[in-house]
């Protein structure tokens, strides 16, 4: 027992010791196992986060990418904010890869984005790259949505003139930005759509494409920027229907065209029409080219449409050639049909009516040959080769330097109507007409004012020596059977063919 006393009382401390080490070594794996749990827990974070971050970040800029531009659209718009969107996509990227391969074409993004986020005042490179988009609600931020196409989320406040004037800084940043790959130096041009919630979209995904249409129109156009415009944009619901009727339209005859004469400076000859598109809509009734035209400017309906035009126009100059009546016959021609290809289109529509090139007038805006630059002047230079005469439209609408006209083969200057329309009222108009008419005879041109309302305006532009007038004093923009009897009316002076008397045709 003693023993057993002695054995029973001994173990005691033998079994306390034991029983203490092991709740120390219990707590101390338990605290351990706390802090590996923690360790794994916070390292398991961590690489959520990062998988987060990756899934969010485009891995050769560090911008946010696609994903986190539009979580952090959503979040802005969520929180009630205005969202201002701008969306780049470079010109000729494609030319960079191939010519100087594609390790160079990634470091002039890199270099691209580094300029974007300069112009935004935000970090440029690492993993917050082009800020962190979504952290804070009035911060901007840049980034990649893939290819050479980038988008910035504005900073606040947004109002569409602040994103306008960020979307012309970043680009004008772009292009004379210093850009150096492969040791070549190179000119970064870029365009550019902006899209701004609530007005132009109310969800990412709307802004996203809204921006997207509008950068499209700004390449097309080689505009710059351009701002979402719902009426031109032939996705937009009203537009599509618009613009399937526009299809069906031209098969089922809906198109005419009226024709309003230019007449000589004392307003005694007739001396040409400029044929002037109409619809004629089954609902909508008689819709001007404005409401209609600059939608099929952004498909190929267009080309469709012109060459409707000019066939349609040539057949009406013939018919009234064949009776009698020698007039030149003037067409518009829109920016993005000056290409190449307008060329078999005049060229077909000449041969099948037999109109002879040097009656045919195309007029191109001033935009249009400045936009597309070299590619509208070898298209302009060809038409000129076949003897078709180019006449500038709207002259001085548009932001142009004259350093445009050096060189160009057109061989008419056509005045805008905002410096007629005044012309006898305000003195700075007669000072620019005046040295527009100078200007034009001085570089060989014929010089056309149009928008001529009064017997005062047709005065004055006869003084100042303009060569043709045209508006609405003379006549307005006719029906081929009118606009001839407006000619016999008027008892113009008409350079006859010597056929038919003119009083037989329409
Ligand atoms: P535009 O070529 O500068 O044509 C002159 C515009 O001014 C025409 O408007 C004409 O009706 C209007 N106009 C003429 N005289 C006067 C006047 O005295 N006062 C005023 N206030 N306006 C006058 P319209 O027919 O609505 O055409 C607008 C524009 O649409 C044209 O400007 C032209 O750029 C374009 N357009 C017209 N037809 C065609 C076409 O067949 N193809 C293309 N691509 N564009 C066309
Ligand atoms: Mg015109
Ligand atoms: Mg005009």
């Amino acid at each position: 027992m003693h023993s057993a006393a002695t054995t029973g009382a001994a173990p005691a401390p033998v079994a306390a010791v034991p029983a203490a080490l092991l709740l120390v070594v219990l707590v101390v794996v338990v605290l351990a196992l706390a802090a590996f749990g923690a360790a794994a827990l916070r390292a398991s974070r961590r690489r959520a986060r990062e998988r987060h971050g990756a899934a969010r970040t485009d891995a050769l800029t560090g911008l946010g990418n696609r994903l986190a531009l539009a979580e952090a659209v959503t979040a802005r718009l969520a929180a009630g904010g205005p969202v201002g969107l701008l969306l780049l996509d470079l010109d000729g990227f494609k030319e960079v890869n191939d010519t100087l391969g594609h390790a160079a074409g990634d470091e002039l993004l890199v270099q691209v984005a580094a300029s974007l986020c300069a112009g935004t005042g935000l970090p440029a490179g690492g993993t917050s790259g082009g800020g962190t988009p979504g952290d804070d609600p009035a911060a901007g931020a840049v980034t990649r949505l893939g290819g050479d196409e980038f988008a910035v989320l504005a900073a606040a406040p947004v109002t569409a003139a602040a994103v306008e004037v960020l979307a012309k800084r970043l680009l004008a940043a772009l292009s004379m930005g210093d850009f150096s790959v492969a040791g070549v130096q190179l000119d970064v041009q870029g365009s550019m759509g902006t899209a701004c919630s609530p007005a132009d979209g109310t969800t990412a995904g709307e802004l996203l494409q809204h921006a997207d249409v509008a950068m499209y129109a700004a390449k097309r156009g080689q505009l710059g920027v351009v701002r979402y415009d719902a009426a031109v944009d032939p996705h937009h619901g009203g537009n599509l229907q618009l613009l399937g009727q526009l299809r069906t339209g031209l098969s089922d005859g809906e198109f005419l065209l009226h024709y309003q004469p230019k007449v000589s400076r004392d307003g005694g000859a007739l001396l040409g029409f400029e044929a002037l598109l109409r619809w004629q809509h089954p609902v909508r009734g008689l819709l001007a080219p404005g409401e209609f035209l600059p939608m099929a400017e952004r498909t190929n309906l267009i080309h469709t449409l012109t060459r409707w035009v000019l066939m349609t126009a040539l057949q009406q100059a013939s018919r009234w050639r064949a009776a009698g009546l020698a007039v030149s016959m003037s067409v518009n021609v829109s920016a993005v049909s000056l290409e190449p290809g307008l060329l078999g289109i005049v060229e077909e529509a000449l041969a099948l009516t037999r109109w002879s090139a040097a009656d045919l007038v195309l007029e191109v805006t001033e935009t249009a040959i400045i936009a597309d630059g070299p590619g509208a002047r070898t298209t302009i230079d060809a038409l000129r080769a076949r003897g078709v005469r180019v006449s500038i439209d709207d002259f001085g609408a548009g932001s142009t330097s004259l350093a445009h006209l050096r060189g160009l083969a057109v061989h008419e200057l056509k005045i805008d109507r905002q410096f007629i329309t005044d012309l006898t009222d305000s003195p700075d108009d007669d000072v620019i007409v005046s040295a527009v008419i100078e200007l034009g005879h001085r570089l060989g041109l014929v010089v056309v004012a149009e928008g001529v309302e009064t017997a005062a305006t047709a005065g004055r532009l006869a003084a100042l020596g303009c060569d043709e007038l045209q508006g609405y004093y003379f006549a307005r923009p006719l029906p081929p059977a009118e606009a001839l009897a407006w000619v016999r009316a008027e008892g113009l002076v008409v350079a006859s063919t010597g056929a038919v008397a003119p009083a037989v045709v329409d």
